[in-house]
Formats: structure tokens, C-alpha cells, sequence
């Protein structure tokens, strides 16, 4: 199938050929014809699979064709999505899309001032994509209302849910009124994603699931690197410079701390890169963005949080450089070198702590990761012995407890503290889960017990886990070591 095959109008379709697209992706080809029908929609699809413009093409038609027009203050279509960074990106595509007709466009997020943005919203917006915590507090402002909206999308549901939303979720579909069309996307349908579509779809929607998460990876080159912790960054450094095809690089690392970490090294081997996590500002995190698209930066630092939902197109290589703990988290970060039908390679670094996490992202992917090439180790300095302390540091990087007393005044939270508010509290422009976890042993129940696929992770430093083990493992070795 063919775009020019699609019902939709000569602007959108003159903007459809000035994007370059000729096809449209499974996705799009399966929804948009029930969207211009005016169903609702249940898709399961990450980004990646161009669903952006799945919702944004039919929208942008329904729009243009209704002949109704913006009120002051009101906006027609809502897309409610849980990073800033998602919101912008949505929104520059709608504008692409929309760039051959009259409709208007407005974005809003927290974490900066709301003054341009209620400006923005005075005489009203055809489309406005959004974060659920600065609608409702522009909502509260009256600098904006939902009561003529026509289309709801809530993108990215289970990391919405995954982020501690779920409050901010049902406020706005309270507010939205009883005649309206909507479109509900997530990436994994856990019970709680199921239950909450039912309460916002209409019965009997059309359901569309596409890309399947194995079907990318065959089309992704693999290596991996059993590196110890110690010798990550200058493994990094020497693939970095052994190989110029390393063009548009996205390194994941597990921390705030390790992006930053990861940047010095690089930096100082003359490497251009940047970091993006929770503790850089928004304009630091959206120039990094845009230095790295226009490939002034060759490197990206990013944590998971940071970098889930960011569009970069050709990204030549993801590196693993810490292994993360959920198998699926792997694959959505390699999925960010083979998108839109091309192939990518990805690298992954094991130091011996993470076998474990290996074998668990070897058993769902069905892949043994083949070992890269050797040759490369001879570069790297000689490997260090880890002493006991080191292997405390390195411990702490994986959701351990500051100090080896848990239970000790430092880690306790006092009610009240504002590090420790529940996540549904938090300005929702700070990603919450970045955070190391809290152990049951604090004694705060966290707001968000779930992981990214809505798995309960509460229990996940209980006596008997991983992390325990090795945690016990690290204070016996301390202990060991204090003896001699
Ligand atoms: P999305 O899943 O919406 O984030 O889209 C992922 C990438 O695919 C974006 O860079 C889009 O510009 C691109 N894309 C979306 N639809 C198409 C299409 N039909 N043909 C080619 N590229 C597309």
C-alpha cells in the first residue's frame, strides 16, 4: 500500500511526501483507516514503529474535515504522554504533518516556566500534546480547559503507569467529555494497562499489535565484551577510536553518576559527547538532543529514563555498557539502532556481576550474543585487583543501599522528607525512576511498585534476591578483609 492510497487530504499528503515517507508502516497501515472511521483504538507498539504519525495523520484529517473551530482556551485534540522529551518530539510531528494547513499546535511540560505556554493556550489549539502533571496544574490555572475536546491519545500507557501517573491519568479523563474519539498506545499490556484502557476506550475497539519485540533484534548485529567494571570506560574509549564508522553512537548506562563518568573518559580521549539524565536541566538535555541528531556529538550518554520514546534516526550503534537488570529493557535499548526497516548494530559489556543479567536477556531473545573481537583487549590497561571497598562502590550502582548499614540513620526516611514523597506527588517533569530503589528496609512503601512492563519490583531487594546476595556477598568480603 501506498500513502497516495490513503483518504487523506492534498495538504497531508503534500506533507507526507515533503517527510519522505512512501509506505506506511504496519502500524499505520492497519489504524489509520479505522481511525478516519472514527473508532477507538487499543495499539500495542513502541516507538519506533511510526506510531507517532499512526494517530497524529488520521487525527490531523478528522480535524480539517469536522469544519468546527478552536474555541480560546480549549484545545480539540490531547495527547498525554509522560516525558517532556516525548512531548516535544510528538508535537514537532504533528507541526511536520501539519505544516500545509491551518491547524495550530501548542506543547506543554513541566520543569520550566508556564508563562509562554499559557500564552500559547489563549486563543486556543487545534492540537496539544502534553505532561500530565503541568496540564492539570494549567487546568487549575484556567489557562486551559478539555470541555470541547474531540480526540483523547494517551501514548506510552505502561510508562505512565511505570512513572507513578495513574493519579494524574484518571483527573484528566474526568475531565474530558463524554463525545470523543480515543486512541490508547502502550508497548506491553500488563492487567493494570488493560483495566485502565477499559476505562477510557469506548467498547470494542479496534485493536492493533505490531513488532512483536523479537522481530527487530534479528535484524540488529551483536557483540559483547566480558570487560571487568573497572575497564568499561576504556573498552568504550578504544572501540570508539578503533572504529570512525561509529558515527551516531547511544551509550546506555545504568546511572546519573556513570553517564557522567562515561562523558569525562571520552571527552578526554578528545571524543565529542554529551549526557543525558534526570539531573541535567531541559535545555541541556534537549541541546545534547539536538547536537547529537545533527551529529555535532558522535557519543550520547544516556540512562534508560532519559532516553526511552527519543526519536533519533540512524543511530549506527547502542552500547550496553551496564547490562540493565530487566531483559526487556535490553531490548528496547537496542531497538534504537534498527528503526524504520534499517539494521544497527549493537555492543553489549558484561563484567563478571552481570552474567546473571546476560543469561536472563539470553533467554528471552533466544540469542547467544556472539563475542566481539579480542584483539581489542590487548589496548586496555592491565585488569586491576578489586578490593573490597571497590567492590562495595561497584555494588552501590545496582540499587544497593549507600552504606552497608541499611538500617542506619543516613538511609532512613522520615516522613516528610521530600526526597521520599510519594512519586505521584513529585513535579512530574523529574523522571522518577531513576532513583536507586528503595529497600523494604527504609521502611517507605513506594508509590510506584512496578517496573517498565508493570511488574511489581518492590520485593526486588527482599532476603533471598540477587541483590541481597550480593550485597551479604560484598559485606562478608569487607568483613573478611577487616579480619586479616
Ligand atoms: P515513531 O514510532 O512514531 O517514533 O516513528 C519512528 C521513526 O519512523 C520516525 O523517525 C518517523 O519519522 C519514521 N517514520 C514513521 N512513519 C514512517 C514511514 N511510513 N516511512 C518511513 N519512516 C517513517
Amino acid at each position: 500500500m501506498l500513502f497516495s492510497e490513503l483518504p487523506l487530504a492534498n495538504p497531508l499528503q503534500r506533507a507526507i511526501r515533503a517527510v519522505g515517507y512512501e509506505q506506511p508502516t504496519p502500524i499505520q497501515e492497519r489504524s489509520i483507516p479505522s481511525l478516519l472511521e472514527g473508532k477507538d483504538l487499543l495499539g500495542i507498539a513502541q516507538t519506533g514503529t511510526g506510531k507517532t504519525a499512526a494517530f497524529a495523520l488520521p487525527i490531523l484529517q478528522l480535524l480539517l474535515d469536522s469544519g468546527k473551530f478552536r474555541a480560546p482556551k480549549t484545545c480539540r485534540a490531547l495527547i498525554l504522554l509522560p516525558t517532556r522529551e516525548l512531548a516535544i518530539q510528538v508535537e514537532e510531528c504533528f507541526k511536520q504533518y501539519a505544516q500545509f494547513t491551518a491547524i495550530s499546535t501548542a506543547c506543554i511540560f513541566g520543569g520550566v516556566s508556564d508563562v509562554s505556554q499559557k500564552r500559547n493556550l489563549i486563543r486556543g489549539v487545534d492540537v496539544l500534546v502534553a505532561t500530565p502533571g503541568r496540564l492539570l496544574d494549567l487546568i487549575n490555572q484556567k489557562a486551559v480547559s478539555l470541555k470541547a475536546l474531540e480526540f483523547f491519545v494517551l501514548d506510552e500507557a505502561d510508562r505512565m503507569l511505570d512513572m507513578g501517573f495513574i493519579h494524574d491519568i484518571r483527573k484528566v479523563v474526568a475531565l474530558l467529555p463524554q463525545n470523543r474519539q480515543n486512541l490508547f498506545f502502550s508497548a506491553t499490556m500488563p492487567d493494570d494497562i488493560t483495566k485502565l484502557a477499559a476505562t477510557i476506550l469506548r467498547p470494542n475497539p479496534v485493536r492493533v499489535e505490531v513488532a512483536p519485540q523479537s522481530t527487530p533484534i534479528e535484524r540488529i548485529h551483536q557483540e559483547l565484551y566480558r570487560i571487568d567494571k573497572r575497564r568499561k570506560g576504556a573498552l568504550l574509549k578504544e572501540l570508539l577510536l578503533a572504529h570512525p564508522e561509529m558515527k551516531k553512537v547511544l551509550v546506555f548506562s545504568r546511572t546519573k553518576h556513570g553517564a557522567d563518568k562515561i562523558t569525562r573518559v571520552l571527552e578526554k580521549a578528545g571524543i565529542k559527547c554529551a549526557a543525558i539524565h534526570g539531573n541535567k536541566s531541559q535545555n541541556r538535555r534537549q541541546q545534547a538532543l539536538g547536537n547529537f541528531k545533527c551529529e555535532q556529538i558522535r557519543v550520547l550518554v544516556a540512562t534508560d529514563i532519559a532516553a526511552r520514546g527519543i526519536d533519533v534516526d540512524d543511530v549506527s550503534h547502542v552500547f550496553n555498557y551496564d547490562l540493565p537488570d530487566v531483559p526487556e529493557t535490553f531490548v528496547h535499548r537496542i531497538g534504537r539502532t534498527a528503526r524504520a526497516g534499517k539494521d544497527g548494530i549493537a555492543i553489549s559489556f558484561c563484567a563478571p556481576d552481570e552474567e546473571q543479567d546476560l543469561r536472563a536477556i539470553e533467554k528471552l531473545t533466544r540469542i547467544s550474543i556472539p563475542e566481539g573481537d579480542k584483539a581489542i583487549y590487548e589496548k586496555l590497561p592491565p585488569q586491576q585487583k578489586e578490593t573490597p571497598e571497590s567492590e562495595m562502590r561497584n555494588a552501590r550502582g545496582r540499587g544497593f543501599p549507600r552504606r552497608d548499614n541499611s538500617r542506619g540513620k543516613q538511609n532512613q526516611a522520615k516522613p516528610g522528607n521530600k526526597k521520599e514523597r510519594p512519586q505521584q506527588n513529585r513535579p512530574q517533569n523529574k523522571p522518577q525512576n531513576e532513583k536507586r530503589p528503595v529497600p523494604k528496609s527504609e521502611g517507605v512503601q513506594q508509590a510506584n511498585p512496578q517496573d517498565q512492563l508493570g511488574r511489581r519490583t518492590i520485593g526486588k531487594n527482599r532476603p533471598g534476591s540477587r541483590a541481597r546476595k550480593r550485597m551479604r556477598e560484598a559485606a562478608e568480603a569487607a568483613r573478611r578483609a577487616q579480619g586479616n
